[in-house]
């Protein structure tokens, strides 16, 4: 009975007497002994998914779920007149991750272990996270986020190991220590998640915000995910840092090696290493350099390491394509210098295409390139941008290496992003086709047995009703905000960048202000919703929350216009309020720049809660397209053929000066943005910019798709008011989102590359 073994933990206390604290004190203790006493998965191969960002989320539920006690404990708890979602509103969130790539690297781990796969993550604990973002003013402000459990306190899901590691830095060394977090599988054993702390790490060292001395090596490594890198000390730091991430993971990797009796010359036999996005890309010459140390030659390390490694490529923007300064690798890892300068040789030796060079030119460092040169496989997440790389971006390493280039598009965890976002759905679900589906994603596709039946479509409205509802709540509480359940909910949530244009849906918003203005009612209110972190010396995408939080305060603030417009962006997204909003959603936002969104995941986790996207032809959209058909999804703009095309020199080059102020109704959006009255709501510094980069750079050619988009949206919102028809579609996503499971993405990922079992 959960109920006495939570009993036994409360002191003597009963759950109805017991505080909130103290039940989830209770249960994150039970919850660690069943996990302790779940099977290990082993095997004689084992993949190291190697990642800068594990955004985990909250983990009790998720847990829970996996253990098959989640109904046992909600239960439980109900009957002592307790709520689960209550209690667990204490765990704090580790912010551990900046957006789609760490949550990806989370839902991979939840399949790998679900397959019972040996898969083990290995990445930083960091004190402070990304940041913790509050608003003032219409601007965001950035805090530390500290989520670590304090010295007295209650425990937390990271366990502390004695494994420890020595890592060379500066002609010295600094010490690590390991600590893990269990990862559970649905109904299955469990692998862990590796996180590396620097032991004398200093949090004294943060004074005030975000600010700290970047130059304090032995004290500050692990205190924060991407300190700021505007200048050499930060860029240098996050040097420092991706080492220290590798040379454990490296260390850790042979460690194990020899724990099970074999010899490193074994090591591509017994392992195999992902590297997630280049941040982890120096474990390649650190996995030479190892073997170098052991004796082994040159020539053989070489060959062995690259039959050990695999590199999944996240986005063809060249900003996130590292390339470090060569003089940052001899300060920061001299000893990794000599082995990286003998990998371009041998390159340089084989090739004489200069694009092909590890080090180039200007001695810049291609981190992507030392990991396709010295990897077994790379890979791209979306169909779309497999074909990008393979075509255009990285079309020379295609030609020379066309066996490596392999797609396999992202996917999500059900368990979290609709089994515990969406009980309701589930059960539904359940009601319909049986439970085969929570094992077997395809299976959701018995729904479209219920396509014509107009109970289902009804239950299926309903059920979006109660989302809606409890997502109402969620944001009184937390947010002060009363939304209107009967509006329609838009929803644009992901990192705040020009790609993803949230700009562009700013300026639907000011189109829909004017039309209401100009006496134009909507049929029903609309509600929007944001959630966006901007990277802290990123000025353009803080300026583009100032604009949405005017817009917000504006529209709420001017009686003609707010019973039918409401604008809101919560504060500090994360995944716990993406498990609130996506339930509730009715239009998924997906509106990037055609060819610049590699995959998307938040756009898999809204169809899969039955949301219509809304989206350009980009990453994971063309793939959702093709399986929902025209009728289930609203796609507009320009195509990533046209894009790319507009992106090359020469005549028919993009500019924004073709529509500012050539075309009057764009002119009449972007001039609201300097308007007196948003310029008295605002600061005119942050609007007058934004305004200038909008008519003059516009980079993510927001201006290219916005009368297309504004025409899209209002199709969709019209479509919404057959209730039934839109129900209709809803199940169609639904029912269609089985292939967007990580448990696919991990089996294909197992098939064509791991090759675990
Ligand atoms: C899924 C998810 C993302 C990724 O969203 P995209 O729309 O694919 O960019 C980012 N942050 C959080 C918290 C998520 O859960």
């Amino acid at each position: 009975m959960i109920k006495n073994e939570l009993e036994k933990r409360l002191n003597g206390k009963s759950l109805s007497e017991a505080e909130n604290g103290e039940i989830y004190a209770a249960l994150l203790e039970l919850t660690k002994e069943k996990l302790a006493a779940a099977p290990r998965i082993a095997g004689d191969r084992k993949l190291y998914y190697v990642s800068a960002e594990f955004l985990v989320g909250k983990l009790l539920s998720n847990n829970l779920i996996n253990l098959g006690l989640f109904d046992e404990v909600r239960e439980a708890l109900e009957d002592a007149g307790k709520s689960l979602s209550e209690i667990e509103e204490i765990e704090p969130e580790p912010s551990l991750g900046n957006g789609g790539l760490g949550r990806l690297a989370a839902c991979y781990l939840d399949s790998a272990a679900t397959l019972d796969l040996p898969a083990d993550g290995v990445g930083l604990l960091y004190h402070f996270g990304l940041f913790r973002q509050s608003f003032w003013d219409h601007k965001q402000y950035e805090k530390p986020d500290r989520w670590l459990p304090a010295e007295s306190g209650p425990e937390c899901w990271a366990e502390k190991t004695d494994v420890s590691f020595t890592v060379p830095f500066l002609g010295g060394a600094v010490k690590s220590v390991m600590y893990d977090v269990t990862v559970s599988g649905y109904e299955g054993g469990t692998n862990r998640l590796h996180l590396f702390d620097l032991e004398t790490v200093d949090e004294s060292l943060v004074k005030d915000g975000i600010d700290f001395d970047k130059t304090d090596i032995a004290k500050n490594l692990t205190l924060f995910l991407y300190p700021d890198d505007s200048d050499d000390n930060g860029r240098l730091l996050r040097v420092y840092q991706q080492y220290f991430m590798v040379s454990n993971a490296a260390q850790l990797i042979i460690k194990e090696l020899a724990g099970k009796g074999y010899a490193l010359r074994d090591l591509h036999k017994h392992a195999v290493v992902q590297i997630n996005d280049t941040h982890p890309s120096m474990i390649i010459p650190e996995l030479i350099r190892l073997m170098l140390k052991d004796g082994i030659h040159m020539d053989e390390a070489i060959s062995l390491v690259s039959k050990t490694c695999a590199y999944t490529n996240h986005t063809i923007l060249a900003e996130a394509l590292e390339k470090w300064p060569l003089h940052y690798l001899e300060k920061a890892v001299p000893e990794l210098v000599p082995i990286i300068k003998e990998l371009d040789r041998r390159v340089r030796a084989k090739f004489d295409d200069e694009k092909l060079a590890i080090i180039d030119e200007h001695n810049l460092v291609h981190m992507a390139n030392m990991d396709i040169h010295y990897g077994f496989s790379v890979n791209g997440v979306a169909a779309l941008h497999t074909d990008i790389l393979k075509e255009a971006e990285l079309k020379c390493f295609a030609e020379v290496y066309p066996e490596k280039f392999n797609n396999k598009t992202n996917g999500v965890t059900f368990r979290r992003w609709l089994m515990h976002c969406d009980p309701e759905l589930s059960a539904f679900i359940t009601r319909k086709i049986g439970d085969g589906w929570k094992k077997n994603a395809d299976e959701l596709e018995k729904l479209l047995a219920f396509k014509d039946d107009p109970e289902a479509l009804e239950e299926l409205l309903k059920i979006k009703g109660q989302k809606k509802e409890q997502l109402c709540q969620y944001m009184k509480e937390r947010a002060g905000v009363e939304l209107d359940p009967e509006s329609i909910f838009d929803i644009q949530i992901k990192r705040l960048h020009e790609y993803k244009r949230q700009q562009m849906n700013a300026l639907y918003i000011i189109w829909k202000y004017k039309q209401i203005k100009a006496g134009h009612k909507p049929a029903r209110k609309l509600t929007l919703l944001f959630g966006a972190k901007a990277a802290p010396a990123y000025i353009i995408a803080k300026d583009i929350i100032h604009l949405i939080l005017c817009l917000s305060d504006l529209i709420a603030n001017d009686p003609e216009v707010s019973p039918w417009l409401e604008v809101r962006m919560v504060e500090n997204y994360n995944v716990t309020w993406a498990e609130k909003l996506i339930p509730a959603c009715d239009i998924s936002e997906q509106i990037s720049l055609a060819s610049k969104e590699a995959s998307g995941t938040g756009n898999m986790k809204f169809m899969l809660n039955g949301a219509v996207t809304l989206g350009t032809e980009d990453g994971a959209n063309v793939e959702i397209h093709e399986l929902v058909g025209d009728e289930n999804i609203c796609i507009f703009g320009k195509s990533s053929e046209e894009v790319l095309e507009l992106y090359k020199e020469g005549e028919g080059r993009y500019s924004p000066a073709a529509y500012y102020p050539c075309d009057p109704e764009i002119e009449e959006l972007l001039d609201f943005i300097i308007s007196p009255a948003l310029m008295r709501m605002g600061d005119p510094e942050n609007l007058g910019r934004l305004y200038r980069d909008m008519s003059r750079k516009d980079w993510f050619m927001a201006l290219l798709d916005t009368k297309e988009y504004i025409a899209a949206k209002e199709r969709l919102l019209s479509e919404y008011e057959d209730r039934q028809a839109w129900a209709k579609k809803m199940l169609v996503n639904v029912a269609k989102a089985g292939f967007f499971s990580s448990d696919r993405a991990i089996a294909q990922y197992n098939e064509d590359v791991w090759h675990l079992k």
